[in-house]
């Protein structure tokens, strides 16, 4: 056990899921703790006892300023750099970590090795896909980050590992700045958190410290230069290699698609000419464009450790998707209804939007700042009809007369919870056989839902009363 926080006045910044299990950690370890919260409501106030009666010091109301004598701060990820605490650790030289750091100083000696995977869209889906193809290779491992088991539990609990699939978001990495992965993937790099990060060049490097210190492997997408050029900005060990994923052929040192088959062309004997087939598209679940480029990411992460090709295809044929991530509701009169209540940004959406043909499109919702006419002129060719809900719809109403004057739009005025029946029955009146109907909002659902699953939840209910 680490005798580094023996003494050490810590504080930590946040109660919930990261600050609680941290400030008991660190008690753990013999330092004097300070959790700091914003709020008082009757949550942090249960939570506040709980860890008063261990001996935790608690200050509820006033996370602003810096508690006397504070040696380190421990921060939830979510909390915005600009903060006045923030800046009184700066003049008083206190570092500050957020929960991923704590827990990278914290793992053992001969602690699992990382493979990490962040990126605006997909981390989730592509960590777990990775997970279960370590499993499929008979290796002790998890998914962990911002799913599953926590990163904290994972290096400081009795369960052993031989390798870790670890999700990071932006907020994470920029607190995380001693981190190496044994090899790190980002996914993409679209405008996302720009109101935290402060601007898209500030969101990137965060997002591009993923790769410091990788040791055998930077995997960046072929299609996204951003995440190449992130690759190239990094300082890695030696010997460390970069890798893309595409979905065309891939060259050398590359993973990519020929005629069907997911192939590898980075890991194999002689690179140059040979090439490993690892898997079938049909192996992939949804086999949707960005899912395939999941799959590609994640057998590139899973490769760079050693695993073998077979373990690749069983683990993928193993992996089930998250629901509301391009979840098949039902079919009803030859039309397909899909639940993508995940797309919560143009990202996503377009992505979405790209895996089918013909799509009658469910949108909307609270836009968090985002503008809709690149989505829109991108998918405009493929939409039978657009059905619109949600406290910023005229937004995209608008970006939809501009670019898909001739697409019908019905524009539902009403945000009460009948609103997404009314919603799939219109679109079911837009919709012919063999088309799509997408509920992929591009938008937060706060304004009509607790969250993207009851709006997910809300959608299939509404299909199931059509197919009734
Ligand atoms: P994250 O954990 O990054 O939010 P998820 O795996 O939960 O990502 O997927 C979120 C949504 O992003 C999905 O519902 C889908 O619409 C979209 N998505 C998933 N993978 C990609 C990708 N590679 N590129 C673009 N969009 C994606």
């Amino acid at each position: 056990m680490s005798t580094e926080f023996q003494g050490k006045h810590v504080t930590v910044a946040g109660l919930g899921v990261s600050g609680v299990p941290a400030a008991k950690v660190l008690h753990g370890l013999g330092a004097r703790v300070t959790v700091v919260n914003d709020g008082a409501d009757e949550r942090a106030r249960a939570q506040a006892a709980e860890l008063e009666a261990l001996g935790v010091t608690v200050r509820l109301g006033d996370a602003d300023t810096l508690p006397e004598g504070t040696d380190l701060i421990v921060t939830a990820p979510g909390w915005k750099p600009t903060k006045p605490l923030f800046t009184a650790a700066a003049e008083a030289g206190v570092p500050v970590w957020g929960d991923v750091e704590l827990a990278w100083r914290l793992r053992g000696e001969n602690a699992a090795p990382w493979l990490a995977v962040t990126g605006t869209n997909g981390k989730t889906t592509t960590v777990r896909m990775l997970a279960s193809i370590l499993r499929a290779a008979g290796l002790r491992t998890a998914a962990v980050g911002n799913i599953g088991v926590s990163l904290l539990d994972a290096v400081t609990g009795e369960q052993e590992y031989d390798v870790l699939a670890v999700e990071l978001s932006s907020y994470q990495l920029h607190w995380a700045p001693s981190l190496r992965a044994h090899s790190a993937a980002v996914l993409n790099l679209a405008p996302d958190h720009l109101d935290w990060h402060g601007s898209m060049d500030a969101y990137a490097a965060d997002k591009g410290s993923v790769y410091e210190g990788n040791q055998v492997a930077c995997v960046y997408n072929v299609a996204d230069k951003a995440t190449e050029d992130l690759v190239r900005e990094a300082d890695v060990e030696e010997g460390c290699r970069a890798i893309g994923f595409t979905l065309g052929a891939p060259a050398p040192s590359q993973l990519g698609v020929v005629d069907g088959i997911l192939v590898d062309r980075a890991f194999v004997e002689n690179r140059q000419k040979n090439a490993q087939e690892l898997a079938e598209v049909a192996d992939v679940n949804p086999p949707a464009p960005h899912n395939i480029a999941n799959a590609l990411a994640a057998a590139a992460l899973a490769r760079a450790y050693g695993v073998p090709a077979a373990a690749v295809r069983d683990g993928l044929r193993a992996f089930t998707p998250d629901a509301h991530r391009i979840a098949h509701v039902a079919d009803v009169d030859g039309v397909a209804y899909v639940d993508d209540s995940k797309a919560t940004n143009t990202h996503a959406a377009e992505a979405s939007l790209a895996a089918y043909g013909s799509v009658v499109w469910i949108a909307g919702g609270l836009a968090k700042g985002a503008t809709f006419d690149e989505l829109v002129a991108g998918a405009a060719g493929r939409l039978r009809g657009v059905v619109l809900i949600g406290a910023d719809r005229a937004l995209i109403a608008e970006a939809l007369a501009r670019h898909a004057p001739e697409v019908p739009v019905v524009d539902l005025d009403r945000t009460d919870t009948g609103a997404m029946l009314q919603a799939v029955q219109e679109a079911r009146r837009l919709a012919r056989p063999g088309d799509t109907v997408l509920l992929a909002p591009a938008c937060a659902s706060m304004d009509m839902f607790a969250n993207y699953n009851q709006r997910g939840d809300a959608f299939a209910q509404a299909v199931r009363e059509l197919g009734a």
